[in-house]
């Protein structure tokens, strides 16, 4: 097998040794001489993978009792408008904090239901920072709080759970979930869709406080309500089998690996190593403030953009992909997910240094 190190934002990397599990699996899944695409979602063998996938993301993440795991479709930017369907009241005021592209896209959705406040805004500094807390103009009444805690586009993360008292603070965690312990009891609604850092895309997983399932509008459709996941343990009709399969490998190997504490660990030595090149180089940049640096994706642009179509070309040669930049941004983006092995990092920081070197 020749793998390269890759470093997409999404669809992203997946463990090499899950991607073995999946092969091997496919002809003949579980001695029921079909693969795993090809049997009832309502089999005793697909359910006890459901089973298995959900209790190994309660244990990976430390789900409490009072919380409902649902496996979703219509990835993150369905969430944008299921938050304000199932969460507010027509007219209701919602507050939303904007500090980037994909909180800005939330926002956008939300405006169709609700009344929005957004009660902070990044944009006048190119959202390149989390604006502090003290400073959020937050409305005395609002369902919900939405923030986005990884931008997965400029590379900006907070280094805090905002305090929102008995506001529901909903969250969407597409880029940063599982990258480091959370304590969910601090949520009313996380969702993230699979593709970055679960498995493959088509299923999104929301984890719900279960006194905020029964808060849907009447004209609310089935599928776009909570309730009807919770009350069918996400099968209201028929599931993505497949990436449901491959995302309970991945939780299954997280735990494996040591859980949550471990990836931390990991992936914080690997931001460092990676900001700490960025930083000591006069050639590269990365303009995230340092306070609201993303531990999994690492902009970065080089002091001639004339060089970014070589930097591409030379990097694939060295078996590093998916290193374009976001064309809102520019540049270079380094998305470095679980499924990155800290020699990817130190590969890339090779490639970067020997490119410098050869461009002076
Ligand atoms: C990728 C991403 C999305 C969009 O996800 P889809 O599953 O494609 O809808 C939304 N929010 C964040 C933070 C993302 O990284």
């Amino acid at each position: 097998m020749s793998r390269v190190f890759n470093f997409s934002a999404g669809p992203a990397a997946i463990p090499d040794s899950v991607l073995a599990t999946v092969r091997d699996d496919i002809p003949d899944w579980n001695n029921t001489g079909s693969s795993v695409m090809e049997v009832s979602h309502r089999s005793k063998e697909f359910v006890a993978v459901a089973a298995k996938a959900e209790q190994d993301l309660r244990d990976l993440l430390g789900v409490p009792d009072n919380y409902s795991v649902l496996f979703t479709q219509g990835g993150a930017t369905l969430q944008f408008a299921m938050a304000p369907l199932n969460l507010s009241a027509e007219g209701q005021t919602v507050d939303y904090v904007q500090t980037g592209t994909w909180s800005k896209k939330a926002i956008g959705e939300a405006r169709h239901y609700c009344n929005v406040n957004v009660v902070a805004d990044s944009a006048d500094e190119n959202f390149t920072y989390v604006p502090p807390q003290e400073e959020w103009q937050r409305s005395e009444d609002a369902a919900y709080l939405h923030y986005t805690p990884n931008e997965t586009i400029a590379g900006v993360e907070f280094s805090f759970i905002p305090d929102v008292g008995d506001t529901p603070l909903v969250a969407d965690m597409s880029s940063t979930i599982l990258s480091r312990p959370i304590d969910v009891s601090r949520f009313g609604v996380i969702y993230a869709g699979a593709q970055k850092n679960i498995g493959p895309a088509g299923i999104t997983l929301v984890i719900v406080r279960n006194d905020l399932l029964s808060k849907a509008r009447a004209s609310t459709p089935s599928l776009l309500k909570y309730s009807v996941y919770a009350e069918s343990g996400s099968m209201t009709n028929t599931p993505p089998v497949f990436s449901w399969y491959v995302a309970g490998l991945v939780f299954a190997y997280l735990k494996e690996r040591g859980g949550l504490d471990a990836m931390a660990e990991i992936n914080e030595r690997k931001a460092s190593k990676l900001y700490a090149a960025i930083d000591g180089s006069d050639f590269y940049s990365n303009p995230v403030r340092k306070d609201s640096r993303s531990w999994m994706n690492v902009p970065f642009i080089l002091k001639d953009a004339e060089l970014d179509g070589k930097f591409l070309s030379e990097s694939v040669a060295a078996g590093l992909t998916g290193l374009k930049g976001h064309r809102s941004v520019g540049g270079m983006r380094a998305s470095i997910y679980n499924a990155m092995p800290e020699a990817g990092i130190d590969a890339l920081i090779r490639f970067m240094g020997d490119f410098e070197s050869a461009s002076a």
